[in-house]
């Protein structure tokens, strides 16, 4: 559903003209076979597009303004193929609106030592171009990304192909429309936030709908797309019947025809993330569970109780690993810090929310199950009802300041767990926070990170840092060499780096 080949990253090579024009030829020649290489790549998620040389101050300002100018273009990957003084940059940088990643590679991979001589210097120079470079971005403090490494290393790819994904999200955000259907739960502070300040950060509109507006679709459903969907249900997911069977096809029934109606809402109002509000289901049956569960699992970001910045985070998310490679279980997800595992040695997190955990993080085919929910005082809604996948992940949350946005990172590790939960019939996930639940949770809340979260095993830590960069937020992570005392300098630091 998610269709990263719309956004390309232009591939910018600097030199000046006094190189002369063989030497000018081969520097065209190598980034163009720099740019097919890493076109050929399939671990890249977007197309580069090779831009000619840019050897005057002139040429820079035109290039970075058509750059500004083309919605396609996510970002620019700039090289110094040669030195390329710097003054010529200023213009252009000062204009430049996308993303900036500077690759530090060089054309060449090992030095000929048997051959090397000034000529094959001046040709393999961004050790020094790159520097150059280097000062006036720093100079100038333009949020950017730097990569070191040869072209054609894999892991040196695999970082560009992360920073693409981060500045995929970033586009996607630009034009993203978050329907908050009710607002966020009374009196909730965390949830609630500046929805003026979040579109001018990070583009997130976030369009209020009435519960009716809803519900008028779900009226209009017919049976027969109900029946259609029934059969996709019943052939992916192991129906649990239960003792009252038409109760269990009724209550599916319903989650279905919410599904259907939210599609449709959705495609007409151009809207790529939700939220829904227990308090605020006037008209409807049930809280949306299943429905709100399979839509994530389409690249829909979501997340209760109103809170629109968690829905805004799952949908970046989404975004970030749309057509990656993934196994059973691999995914991203709403989340909800729940309930402690206090035992020694052995403390967890218990992972889950009322209803609504996106089946791609399923450690196995999930069961299809109907019963009752204690809260909201609706029909029992039906909802898929699985573990999560073991293995490393993390868990973020985006929270307003006020003066600001953070966002606040934990990586944590999933464990396997035998344990069957027979009174729980959610979706669920139990992990171990790093370094450990004492510190990080003691870290969490003192950043006053939220208890909703955006839940991932595919997003790495350095992908947030890339997303934060260009979005112009505050990233603060807990991970294995957290500290308590650490984090809390870290925090006096931010909260004067941040203070505008
Ligand atoms: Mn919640």
């Amino acid at each position: 559903m998610i269709d990263l080949t719309i956004h390309k990253y232009w591939f910018i090579t600097g030199s000046q003209s006094l190189y002369g024009e063989d030497t000018l030829k081969k520097v065209a020649d190598d980034s163009k076979k720099i740019v097919q290489d890493l076109n050929a790549d399939t671990s890249l998620p977007c197309p580069i597009l090779w831009k000619e040389t840019l050897l005057t101050a002139d040429g820079i300002r035109k290039t970075l303004e058509e750059a500004n100018a083309d919605s396609n273009c996510a970002g620019i990957i700039a090289w110094m193929h040669t030195f390329s003084p710097a003054k010529m940059w200023i213009a252009g940088l000062k204009s430049l609106q996308k993303p900036l990643l500077q690759f530090n590679t060089q054309f060449n991979a090992e030095i000929p030592f048997e051959s090397i001589d000034m000529d094959f210097m001046n040709l393999n120079q961004s050790a020094h171009g790159d520097r150059e470079f280097g000062f006036i971005t720093a100079r100038m403090d333009i949020p950017r990304k730097v990569i070191v490494g040869h072209w054609k290393d894999t892991t040196t790819k695999a970082r560009i192909a992360q920073w693409m994904r981060a500045g995929s999200a970033v586009a996607d955000g630009k034009k993203l429309r978050i329907a908050r259907f009710g607002d966020n739960m009374r009196d909730v502070a965390v949830t609630d936030g500046d929805k003026v300040e979040a579109m001018i950060q990070m583009g997130w509109s976030v369009p209020y709908f009435g519960i009716g507006d809803l519900v008028a679709y779900i009226n209009k459903v017919s049976e027969k797309d109900i029946d259609n969907l029934f059969d996709e249900y019943n052939s992916n997911y192991s129906i649990v019947w239960g003792a009252d069977k038409e109760n269990t096809r009724k209550s599916i029934r319903e989650q279905a025809k919410i599904e259907i109606a939210m599609r449709a809402f959705f495609a007409n109002n151009d809207i790529n993330a939700f939220t829904t509000n227990f308090e605020d289901l006037h008209g409807m049956k049930q809280l949306p569970g299943l429905a709100c569960q399979r839509l994530m699992a389409d690249g829909f970001g979501f997340a209760g109780e109103g809170d629109w910045k968690t829905a805004a985070l799952v949908r970046t998310f989404k975004v970030m690993t749309a057509g990656m490679e993934r196994e059973q279980g691999q995914g991203s997800s709403f989340m909800e810090d729940y309930t402690y595992h206090f035992e020694p040695n052995k403390d967890l997190i218990l992972g889950a929310h009322m209803l609504e955990v996106c089946p791609s993080i399923a450690e196995k085919k999930p069961t299809l199950e109907v019963h009752p929910l204690g809260i909201g005082g609706k029909e029992d809604p039906a909802r898929l009802v699985f573990n999560g996948r073991p293995g490393p992940a993390l868990c973020a949350a985006v929270v307003d300041f006020g003066s600001r946005f953070r966002c606040v990172v934990n990586e944590v590790s999933v464990v396997e767990t035998n344990e069957k939960f027979p009174h729980l019939p959610v979706a669920r996930l139990l992990w171990k926070p790093e370094p450990n639940l004492v510190t990080a949770a003691e870290s969490w809340i003192l950043a006053g990170g939220g208890h909703h979260t955006a839940f991932s095993n595919q997003i790495s830590i350095e992908m947030l840092r890339d997303w934060a960069e260009m979005t112009g937020i505050e990233l603060i992570s807990i991970g294995a060499g957290t500290t308590v005392e650490q984090f809390r300098n870290e925090l006096r630091w931010n909260a004067v780096a941040w203070k505008h």
